[in-house]
């Protein structure tokens, strides 16, 4: 067989020229985009790096195809070869999760939540209204019938994670749509240890009764015990609805089996496919039989055309995780978090509920002196991308906050081992003992200004790229 890397790089040379003779400014951006994520350290947890594979998957003539509708059901004619391709990657999904429904149109996460939100309310108010009813659809109502309908559906009370527990968004927060079109209420961690407090949560759900109880988290650096979280939802009369979009890829790589697996416990699953799972941008629900059918209405619920370009990708990324290969990645994710965390600890910098379990380390930073956004910005001047994130109480809010949410799945992609994130956390702890907070023009202390000692960032630069070019990202992918 050809050199991979050699067609790789060929195909990339040709599809920039292709691009620059229409637009030569996205052509140059791309390749500097390549050229910026070969320097810095990636340590967003949200992010990875998808294979070429994935990557040219998504660039073909499945984008110029309409397909609403479901396999072998399309409202347009002509997609037998969008049929194969989502069958595929639901196939793929469904023996990789063990789960019984796997539906792969939903174009990001948080269409993946709407479409899980509005199969939970379809299947447990809407279904046994029209049966009640007599009638299949709900067209088929009495105005006055579809009016109270209407106010059944948003009546409803959902239980999620709090923002600054590490929830997401999606998970009730009010300003999202989830905290709007629900009656919400917000679960914590402990204040002491900021862990999860199941009899806590067990309390408020006795108390509050939500339809829906959501599992899952951004920015909780430990594991989730969901055979607990079923008990609690059964008990409340609840669905339980985990979002796994940040360690679906755990899943996936058999570390987190038995009761930290979602998918034996939970009545639906959401995830995203381009964080640990390393796949295309874009989002997936998998399901109970018993929930399949409403998950399978996402369109026209919630959705429009599926992205086919991307369902393609999917199941090209689902394919790579079904290797025994990415068992090794996953794992190495894990044992490379904690490396990271170890690391940390031993030089005496604080860390949200003392250590991690997953592919997560939220690092307070207060104890530096700063607040999130400086040390956000301190490590970006030094080439170390992270983002900045709350912690639990946060006294600097959601904007400046007073964390740093670093994450393991990108660089663990180029090679990093445990040696390598040791390494890292001393690079990051020399940034932020050598940043100080500034002063705002008034001369109070500033949440935004700071200053980095001089030299530190060419220090950290040139340790960084050591590390960097002993593991290279696309290996043997050249543009020039
Ligand atoms: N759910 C969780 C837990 C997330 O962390 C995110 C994204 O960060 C999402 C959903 C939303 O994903 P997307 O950005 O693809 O909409």
């Amino acid at each position: 067989m050809a050199d991979l890397n050699s067609l790789t790089s060929s195909a990339y040379r040709h599809a920039l020229e292709v691009i620059a003779s229409v637009e030569p400014r996205i052509a140059d951006a791309t390749r500097q985009e390549l050229a910026d994520q070969r320097a810095s350290l990636k340590l967003i947890a949200s992010e990875n790096y998808a294979s070429p594979a994935v990557l040219m998957t998504m660039g073909t003539w499945f984008s110029d195809k309409y397909a609403e509708g479901t396999v072998g059901h399309r409202f347009y004619a002509g997609c037998q070869n969008v049929d194969t391709v989502e069958a595929l990657a639901a196939e793929h999904a469904r023996e990789l999760f063990g789960a019984e429904y796997a539906y792969v149109q939903p174009h990001s996460g948080i269409d993946a939540n709407l479409v899980a939100f509005w199969s939970i309310l379809a299947h447990r108010i809407e279904s046994p209204a029209l049966a009640e009813h007599g009638v299949r659809n709900v067209n088929d109502l009495t105005e006055a019938d579809w009016e109270k309908l209407r106010r059944e559906l948003g009546n409803q009370r959902l239980l999620g994670m709090s923002l600054d527990a590490g929830g997401h968004l999606t998970h009730g927060f009010r300003p999202n749509i989830s905290g709007k079109m629900f009656h919400q209420q917000q679960y914590g961690t402990d204040p002491e240890t900021g862990l999860l407090d199941y009899d806590a949560l067990a309390a408020k759900a006795r108390e509050f009764k939500p339809l829906v109880l959501v599992a899952g988290y951004s920015a909780y650096p430990r594991r989730v015990n969901f055979a607990k979280m079923r008990e609690i939802a059964d008990e409340v009369g609840a669905t339980l609805m985990v979002d796994m979009a940040h360690f679906a890829g755990l899943v996936a790589g058999k570390v987190f089996t038995g009761d930290e697996d979602p998918v034996p416990h939970a009545h639906v699953v959401t995830t995203t496919t381009h964080k640990s799972l390393r796949g295309p941008r874009g989002g997936m629900v998998l399901a109970t039989e018993e929930f399949a059918p409403s998950v399978d209405r996402g369109c026209p619920m919630v959705l429009g055309g599926p992205l086919s370009h991307v369902m393609a990708a999917k199941a090209v990324a689902l394919a790579e995780a079904r290797q025994p290969a990415f068992q090794t990645y996953a794992q190495q994710i894990a044992d490379n978090a904690k490396s990271l965390a170890e690391g940390f600890l031993r030089r005496e910098a604080n860390l949200v509920t003392g250590g991690t379990d997953n592919h997560l380390v939220l690092l307070d930073v207060t104890s530096f002196g700063l607040t999130g956004r400086q040390a956000e910005s301190a490590l970006l001047d030094a080439g170390v991308v992270t983002n900045r994130n709350s912690v639990p109480a946060d006294p600097n809010g959601a904007w400046y906050t007073s964390g740093i949410r670093l994450g393991t799945p990108a660089l663990t992609t180029r090679g990093f081992g445990a040696a390598e994130f040791d390494r890292v956390s001393e690079l990051i702890v020399e940034v932020l003992s050598n940043t100080t907070p500034g002063t705002t023009k008034a001369g109070g202390p500033s949440k935004a200004s700071y200053r980095l000692a001089d030299g530190v960032a060419d220090r950290v630069r040139s340790a960084s790229a050591e590390l960097l070019e002993k593991n290279p990202l696309y290996p043997g992918l050249e543009l020039a």
